[in-house]
């Protein structure tokens, strides 16, 4: 049974301007012990449905449909009592800026031993003990755990961010682009350090992230977002070898690759729409290369192209791929 399976998904925010469809009916499932990869530009809904999945999407967001099942509960019908419970126990989120995560005015030690005694059942020396173990499996010495967050660099901010965040030992992580925040040059170090955690404590991770290097490192499976919708989903090796949706395609040739030679790289046109007026048809067609008058009408529904490869585009299904090849 997956942990997480979210099905049909769908928030939105009802403004003065009108309503912002942020999330547009997603489904997805993390398995037990692996990373699924959410990808996507600004805006696409990525950081709303992890807020969502933590039911902290702030106002005016609503949850207006679908399924969020947590080990087979259903999380959007749980008590506030029981999601309080799930929130820095089962399930932990990183955000993506540490500066504004931590609290200015409480000991790094101090912010780590309140999770532990919030959630666990253990005295205060047990507690403290357990913050000092978390704090050596981050990499900072246990010295340090009088000292508060203004005395710590960027990058060991994110440490304590990911020590606090792994405390209670959650069978989920949710990590909003962990290492956006940081230097190109301590980026990939947290990002191992994200990875090996996981691995020591078997936890399962919804890794949020525009960053397709990193998807290749950490992810077993992958998510395409765009304009909140899921647009392809599949395996590592689906997405990377057997990309089919114009818009996953876009988001590889944006970028430089080692092992090819090209002369100039290929940004996708355009803008993400706007979600408080977003195209009729398919969302992605102003800016899709491929888009025929057809795709300003109809909506692509998920059609499985392989075996657990989910596309939606209207002419990525059989017999009509050769067309935008
Ligand atoms: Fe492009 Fe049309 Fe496919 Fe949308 S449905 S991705 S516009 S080809």
């Amino acid at each position: 049974m997956s942990l997480l399976n979210i099905k049909d998904l769908t928030i939105h925010f009802q403004t003065e301007e009108g309503d912002v469809r942020a999330v547009n009916g997603i489904s997805l499932s993390v398995e037990p012990g692996k990373t699924l990869g959410l990808v996507g530009e600004t805006g696409a809904g990525k950081t709303t449905t992890a807020l969502g999945i933590l039911r902290l999407v702030p106002e005016p967001g609503k949850i207006l449909g679908g399924s969020i099942e947590y080990k087979g509960k259903d999380i959007l019908r749980m008590s506030e009592k029981e999601v309080q419970d799930l929130r820095g126990n089962e399930i932990s989120m990183i955000f993506q800026d540490p500066m504004t995560a931590l609290n200015p005015v409480m000991t790094v030690g101090d912010q780590i031993a309140e999770v532990i005694l919030r959630h666990q059942d253990c005295t205060k020396v047990e507690a403290e003990r357990r913050m000092m173990d978390m704090l050596d499996r981050v990499g900072i010495s246990a010295d340090r755990a009088g000292d508060y967050p203004h005395q710590f660099s960027g990058g060991m901010k994110q440490r304590i961010i990911i020590a606090i965040a792994l405390a209670c030992n959650p069978k989920l992580l949710l990590a909003d682009e962990p290492t956006t925040a940081l230097d190109v040059t301590i980026q990939a170090q947290v990002m191992r350090m994200i990875n090996d955690l996981k691995r020591q404590f078997g936890t399962s991770m919804l890794l949020i992230t525009h960053d397709l290097g990193i998807v290749a490192e950490s992810c077993d499976e992958v998510a395409i977002m765009y304009a909140g919708q899921i647009v392809e989903y599949g395996s590592l090796e689906d997405i990377f070898d057997r990309t089919a949706h114009p818009y996953t395609k876009g988001l590889f040739g944006s970028i430089p690759r080692l092992d090819q030679e090209t002369e100039r790289l290929q940004p996708i046109q355009g803008l993400m729409p706007d979600p408080i007026s977003l195209p009729e048809g398919c969302p992605f067609h102003p800016r899709c290369p491929y888009a025929t008058e057809l795709c300003a009408e109809a909506a692509p529904a998920a059609v499985e192209v392989d075996p657990g490869h989910l596309v939606r585009c209207l002419y990525c299904v059989p017999g009509r791929k050769e067309e935008i090849e």
